[in-house]
């Protein structure tokens, strides 16, 4: 789950990460309060008004604004509010539609009093499945995309791996702010940075930090400005406090529903829609798919329980995609009787009523004799298929 960067920042300021404050505004008038606040509470002169999307890129796209005065603040509040913003982010990039912005953060200004002594880095914080580790990112070239200082200048990209067994230890902390080369302050404020940053990270079982920039004031103080915090949707039932940031406008209205539903679902854009149980047949079915010629639409795993009522959903969030071409149902029957996920199947069927899209239904397992015969009797125009090789060579045959 992604949060949004007022979020992130939120949670970690808890952690005594230091943080660019700054409060949320939904209308002009809430930002104009909001700025007068964070004048008061920081002193700042300028206010940063930050569109709140859940997408990086907002400041080329028009999306971070810095104001010098009250007029500028409100008149940047207003054009952000209600704009769609486009970043190479935001879905289909910045030829796309863009996203509503709904939301800005009225944040002080991290970079005064004197904007030329300011040095912007790069930090994050993933893991590393290779390396079965998390790994600490960090550059002297932040505020620019991390992807394009690897590619130019791979030398000023360095890691730090954690043993998960250790946990991050004192030493690597001071090997961050070294490699980035501080001294005095600037090295302490790093070190503690560093520190309670990766707390956080195992705190609030992260999957990614992303602090872009971080920042190195003049006087010697760490910043994080911009901060991509995404959450690992497994572990979110230890953080409800986490999970009620949850913001669904944010993401895919479909994965929303299937969520909803106890559907595991994500949207992709091939033509051959699949609904199968288990999430390793799943991907198995994908490249079964792409191997006869078809591109998957979707991964869906309806679960273990494939009864009527979970595979008529299924049918429902698969149709609502337009590019799907054809449907295959992929259902091993181990805990639960093919025949009895095949009377779901022709159930679901009907209940749903007029599928467009021919429908090619392979089950396997117990009874699966059974469920074949009873799809081929059910009258509907659904394709059985007992092995997985006939299955795809139906849907060759279907796509043509
Ligand atoms: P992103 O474009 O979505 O990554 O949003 P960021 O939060 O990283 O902001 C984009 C850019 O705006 C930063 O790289 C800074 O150059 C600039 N910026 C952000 N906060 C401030 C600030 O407080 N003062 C000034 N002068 N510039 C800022
Ligand atoms: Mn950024």
């Amino acid at each position: 789950m992604n949060l949004h960067e007022y979020q992130g920042k939120e949670l970690l300021s808890k952690y005594g990460v230091a943080i660019q404050r700054g409060k949320l505004a939904h209308t002009i008038e809430e930002a104009v309060k909001a700025f007068e606040e964070i004048q008061k509470e920081t002193g700042t002169e300028f206010g940063v008004v930050k569109a709140q999307i859940h997408a990086g890129g907002r400041g080329k796209g028009g999306g971070v604004k810095l104001a010098k005065n009250m007029s500028e603040l409100k008149e940047y509040s207003g054009n952000i509010l209600g704009m769609m913003l486009k970043t190479p982010q935001t879905p289909g990039g910045v030829d796309g539609p863009g996203k509503l912005v709904k939301k800005v953060l009225i944040a002080e200004d991290s970079y005064a009093p004197d904007f030329e002594k300011n040095k912007e880095y790069y930090v994050s914080i993933l893991m590393d499945r290779e390396k079965k580790q998390n790994v600490i990112i960090y550059s002297t070239k932040g505020g620019m995309n991390i992807e394009e200082v690897a590619e130019e200048t791979p030398h000023l990209v360095h890691k730090e791996y954690v043993d998960p067994e250790l946990g991050l230890l004192p030493f690597q902390a001071r090997n961050v702010a070294f490699n980035l080369g501080l001294s005095g302050k600037a090295f302490k404020e790093m070190n503690a940075f560093i520190s309670n940053l990766y707390k956080a990270f195992i705190d609030m079982d992260a999957s990614l930090f992303e602090i872009n920039p971080c920042l190195h004031t003049g006087d010697d103080r760490i910043v994080a400005v911009d901060c991509k915090v995404s959450i690992d949707d497994n572990a979110l039932f230890r953080h409800p406090d986490i999970e009620a940031m949850r913001d669904t406008d944010e993401e895919d209205p479909t994965e929303v529903e299937a969520k909803s539903y106890g559907l595991n679902y994500v949207n992709l854009d091939g033509n051959v829609g699949c609904m199968v149980n288990g999430a390793g047949l799943a991907m198995a079915t994908m490249d079964i798919i792409k191997l006869s010629g078809g591109s998957p639409a979707n991964f869906l795993d309806v679960g273990g329980t494939a009864d009527a009522t979970r595979v008529e959903q299924a049918f429902r969030i698969i149709l609502k995609d337009p590019n799907v071409k054809a449907i295959l149902v992929n259902i091993f029957g181990g805990i639960v009787r093919c025949d009895r996920v095949a009377q779901g199947i022709v159930d679901a069927y009907k209940n749903v009523g007029n599928i467009p899209v021919p429908i090619i239904v392979r089950l396997q397992g117990t009874n699966a004799d059974l469920g074949k015969k009873l799809i081929d009797e059910s009258g509907l125009q659904v394709h059985s298929a007992i092995q997985l090789q006939e299955a795809a060579d139906i849907i060759k045959r279907i796509l043509g």
